[in-house]
């Protein structure tokens, strides 16, 4: 069997990771060039965790992690609402957590299967057709090839989605907020694993990322879904948080490069089945959860794992209604979740941010952060069924 991976994300180096486990051929396509760097970070939950111990990878992504400890919340002026400490959460998680910069992630998994799996960038699909035995591919560079299976892991604006099952707003359903994320040189230590700062329909912060410089993270409601240039991205943050005090204030001034950042809208994507004859789609491509679930990393490693597992099993028609039918009752309920916090990620008034102010630190202190993980994490799906 040989495959085509069409993504080089996280979705797409675990499924490479894990066919090359069960002895599957398989090619992956990338859009980007090699090596990017910046980005925003991630946190591993307990099914990624748990696919990385299987990848024998987790020692490797442990040592790369960022440092966790307290957080700490402040007003948009600066004057201190509420804090917590990541450890706390982490340690009601049964310690399977971890938070890690996505190109760190991203290049444990390529150096895991760089040899033994071809990974070609600055490369797509240009077209596609499944005549029912096997999928001819011609990609970006005018050259072609043939696969017995297709798997579009290329994200939530997924191309190959697009070409095989639709237009990409057939997929969408946005949640009503736009967030952006990159990294940032820091003058002077944060004083915290994490500085956020909260206003009414506004949430903006900086994770330190242990090495002089830090992740941040933007988030507001905002209903429109267009796509917008750099300049139009830049004068939507200074219009929404261009008032801020540091240390939101020297992020906004910073150089963004946005091949390695991110700005859209947070919206979720819902396909009715995520296979197609012999192409399947795999992680945000199939099932975006949104940032604000925290867990959109971990599904994907997850689904990545079940998919190589089933094709490792037998047939390909098989294979793609028995990862369905093991990943999606965890995804349907990680939307849900998602949905839920966006509800109180984002404060809607005044009185929400007292309550949130209120409720947060208690609902993360050691008595009730197991009671708050075991509501908003994803449940350990059964990985060797
Ligand atoms: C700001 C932010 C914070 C987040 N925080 C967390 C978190 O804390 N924990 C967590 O678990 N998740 C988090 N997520 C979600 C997580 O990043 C995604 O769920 C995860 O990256 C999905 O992986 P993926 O491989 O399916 O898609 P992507 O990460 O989107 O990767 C898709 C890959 O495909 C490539 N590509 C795109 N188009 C093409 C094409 N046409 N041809 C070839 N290649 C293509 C892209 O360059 C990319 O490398 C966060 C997301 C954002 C935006």
């Amino acid at each position: 069997m040989r495959i085509l991976i069409a993504g080089g994300g996280p979705a797409g180096l675990t499924l490479a990771a894990c066919l090359k486990r069960h002895g599957i051929d398989c090619v992956v396509v990338e859009r980007a060039e090699k090596g990017r760097t910046g980005g925003y970070s991630i946190g591993l939950h307990v099914n990624g965790w748990n696919v990385a111990e299987r990848l024998g990878l987790i020692g490797e992504f442990k040592a790369s992690a960022m440092p966790l400890g307290p957080a700490l919340h402040r007003d948009r002026n600066g004057r201190k609402l509420f804090s917590y400490d990541y450890r706390t959460l982490f340690k009601a998680s049964g310690g399977r957590m971890l938070a890690i910069m996505r190109h760190a992630f991203q290049d444990i998994l390529t150096r895991h299967v760089e040899g033994d799996v071809a990974i070609r960038y600055q490369t797509t699909v240009a077209a596609i057709h499944d005549d029912g035995d096997g999928v001819d591919v011609t990609f970006s560079d005018g050259s072609k090839d043939r696969f017995d299976i297709v798997v579009g892991a290329d994200g939530y604006r997924s191309t190959l989605r697009a070409m095989v099952f639709g237009p990409h707003e057939d997929f969408l359903r946005p949640l009503g907020y736009r967030a952006s994320a990159w990294r940032v040189p820091l003058k002077a230590p944060l004083g915290a694993s994490f500085v956020g700062m909260m206003d009414v329909d506004h949430q903006g912060g900086l994770y330190a990322v242990g090495d002089g410089t830090a992740a941040t993270l933007f988030c507001w409601r905002d209903e429109r879904t267009e796509r917008l240039d750099a300049d139009g991205r830049r004068d939507v943050l200074q219009q929404h948080f261009g008032a801020w005090p540091e240390p939101v204030a020297s992020a906004l001034r910073s150089a963004i490069d946005w091949d390695t950042s991110f700005f859209d809208t947070v919206s979720q994507i819902e396909v009715p089945k995520w296979s197609r004859g012999r192409i399947v789609l795999l992680g945000d491509s199939a099932w975006c959860l949104t940032f604000l679930a925290g867990q959109g990393t971990s599904t994907a490693m997850a689904g990545a794992y079940v998919l190589a597992a089933e094709l490792a099993r037998g047939s390909h028609v098989q294979a793609f209604d028995a990862y369905e039918a093991r990943l999606r009752p965890l995804v349907t309920r990680m939307q849900a979740v998602s949905r839920k916090i966006g509800g109180h990620y984002i404060p809607q008034s005044r009185l929400g941010m007292r309550v949130q102010s209120w409720i947060l630190p208690i609902m993360l202190s050691r008595p009730f952060a197991k009671l708050a993980s075991g509501l908003f994490s994803a449940p350990a799906l059964e990985l060797d069924a």
